[in-house]
C-alpha cells in the first residue's frame, strides 16, 4: 500500500508532536515551518521553563468550542499520555505547585531539543523558512509557499497557532488558510494577557505586586475570581491572576462591554473582622497620622492611594479617624475597583481566544468537515485555556490525534 504523503504546515508543539505520531505511524511526514527555527514559541513557555502539562486536566480550564468536543479530545490524550510521551523521549516531568508539570531541567530548551531528536531519528522531512501562502485542491493537495515552492501530499494538517506572539511565529496566516478553504472563524481575541486601566492612581503604584483576590465584575455581577500576586505597571494590572481573568476581560469589552476589576487585599477576613482590627490599630497608635500607621500593613506605595481613594487626609492623626471613614477605608482595602479599558494586544497575549469553529471539525479524528484529508490542530481552533499547562496539554492531544488519523 502506498505511503501517505502528510504536509504538517507549522512547527510549533502540536505539528511537531503530529508529526511524530504519524511517521511512527508509517507515514511520510514534511513539516513546513515559516520561521528559521521550529519549535520557538515552546522555548518561550513557563517563563523559559515550560509547564507542559497540568495534573487537574479538566474540561473547566478549557474555554470557547463545544465541551463534548473538548471532552472527546481530552478522553483520547490526556495528562497521562503526555507524561508518557515525553518520558519516553528523556523528559523527567516534576510537579511544581497546583498540578504544574515541568521538565526537571526547568529549561523549556529540554522539551524542543527532544522533539527534534525523534524528528530526526524517524527522518521526518523540515523545511524552515517555508511560509504556506495558499493550499490548492487537486487530486491530492498542492501546498505553495512564499519561496514560489510547492509541496504535495494526499493529507494536509494545519497546525499554525493563533495570531497571540506574532514574532515567536503565529501570525494568524493559518486562518487565512483555513478561511480559504470555506471554514468558519470565530472572531480570534487576545487572552492570558495583561488588562489596562484608566486609573489616575496607576503611576504611583507602577512596579508594585501584591496578592490580592482579582474579581472581574459586570453589572455588580462577580464573573470569575482569582487569588495571587497582582502586578501594577503605569497602564494598568498584570500577574497571573489577571492573565486569568483576562479572557473574560478582552470578550466584554470587544462588545463594548464596560467591565472593572475589584481587589480583595484581606481575602482571610471579613469586612467585620478588617474593621476591628483597623480600630484596634488606630487606637493604639493614635498619636500616628493615618499614612503611618499603614506602614506594615499594606505594601508602602499603596498607603497613599487607598487613603486618597478613601477620601482622608494623608496627614490626619489615626485618633481622629471617624467610624465613617474607617469603613471607607475597610471598603478600599477588600473593594479597590479598577476600570478596565481594554488589553494589550497580540504581541503580549500568551493564547488566542476564538479559532477555527469545532462545529466544523469532527471530534473524534480532528479532520475538517468541509475538506476531505484536511486535518486541524492546535490553537487554531476555538479552544483556549487557562494558565497552568492547559494550552501546550491542548496543542499535545489535537497534535496527537490529528497525526494518529492523518497517518491512517
Ligand atoms: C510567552 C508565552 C508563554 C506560554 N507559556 C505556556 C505554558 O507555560 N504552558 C502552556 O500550556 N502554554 C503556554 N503558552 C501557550 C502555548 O505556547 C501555545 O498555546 C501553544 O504553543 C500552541 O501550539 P500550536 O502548535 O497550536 O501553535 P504554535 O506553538 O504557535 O506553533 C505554530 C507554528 O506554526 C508556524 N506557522 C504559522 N503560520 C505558518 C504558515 N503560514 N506557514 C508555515 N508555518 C507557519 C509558526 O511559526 C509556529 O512555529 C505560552 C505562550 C506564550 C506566547
Amino acid at each position: 500500500m502506498a505511503k501517505n504523503k502528510i504536509i504538517i504546515i507549522g512547527g510549533g508543539a502540536s505539528g511537531l508532536v503530529a508529526a511524530i505520531v504519524a511517521a511512527r505511524n508509517g507515514a511520510k511526514v514534511t513539516i513546513l515551518e515559516r520561521k528559521e527555527r521550529i519549535g520557538k514559541k515552546i522555548l518561550a513557555t513557563g517563563n523559559g521553563r515550560c509547564n507542559l502539562t497540568n495534573l487537574k486536566c479538566v474540561s473547566d480550564a478549557f474555554h470557547g468550542g463545544s465541551e463534548e468536543f473538548i471532552n472527546n479530545i481530552l478522553k483520547q490524550f490526556n495528562t497521562e499520555d503526555t507524561l508518557a510521551f515525553f518520558s519516553e523521549l528523556g523528559i523527567y516531568p516534576i510537579e511544581l505547585e497546583n498540578g504544574k508539570i515541568y521538565p526537571n531541567s526547568l529549561q523549556a530548551g529540554s522539551i524542543v531539543d527532544v522533539l527534534r531528536m525523534e524528528i530526526d531519528r524517524l527522518k521526518i522531512k523540515l523545511e524552515c523558512n517555508e511560509e504556506v501562502m495558499e493550499i490548492e485542491q487537486k487530486n491530492n493537495f498542492v501546498v505553495h509557499t512564499k519561496n514560489d515552492n510547492k509541496y504535495y501530499g494526499n493529507r494536509i494538517i494545519i497546525s499554525t497557532g493563533g495570531k497571540s506572539s506574532p514574532d515567536l511565529g503565529s501570525n494568524g496566516s493559518g486562518f487565512t488558510l483555513a478561511k480559504s478553504l470555506g471554514h468558519k472563524i470565530v472572531k480570534p481575541i487576545p487572552s492570558l494577557v495583561q488588562m489596562k486601566s484608566n486609573a489616575g492612581f496607576l503611576k504611583q503604584l507602577k512596579g508594585v505586586k501584591v496578592n490580592g483576590l482579582a474579581k472581574i465584575i459586570e453589572d455588580n455581577k462577580i464573573l470569575r475570581e482569582e487569588y495571587g500576586e497582582i502586578l501594577f505597571t503605569d497602564y494598568g494590572i498584570s500577574g497571573p491572576p489577571i492573565l486569568q481573568l483576562s479572557r473574560i476581560a478582552s470578550t466584554l469589552i470587544h462588545d463594548n462591554i464596560n467591565v472593572t476589576v475589584d481587589i480583595d487585599f484581606f481575602r482571610d477576613m471579613t469586612n467585620e473582622q478588617l474593621d476591628k482590627m483597623l480600630m484596634d490599630r488606630l487606637t493604639s497608635m493614635s498619636n500616628r497620622t493615618i499614612q503611618d500607621n499603614f506602614i506594615g500593613l499594606i505594601n508602602k506605595r499603596l498607603i497613599n492611594v487607598i487613603i486618597k481613594v478613601s477620601g482622608i487626609q494623608l496627614n490626619k492623626k489615626s485618633g481622629d479617624i471617624t467610624r465613617e471613614e474607617r469603613a471607607r477605608l475597610v471598603n478600599s482595602l477588600k473593594k479597590f475597583t479598577l476600570n478596565i479599558t481594554g488589553t494589550n494586544q497580540w504581541n503580549q497575549s500568551q493564547v488566542t481566544a476564538g479559532g477555527i469553529s469545532t462545529s466544523e471539525i469532527d471530534n473524534h479524528t480532528l479532520e475538517s468537515k468541509l475538506v476531505e484529508n484536511i486535518f486541524l490542530a492546535g490553537e487554531i481552533i476555538d479552544v483556549d485555556g487557562d494558565c497552568g499547562g492547559y494550552n501546550l496539554q491542548w496543542a499535545w492531544s489535537t497534535g496527537f490525534i490529528a497525526g494518529m488519523n492523518a497517518s491512517k
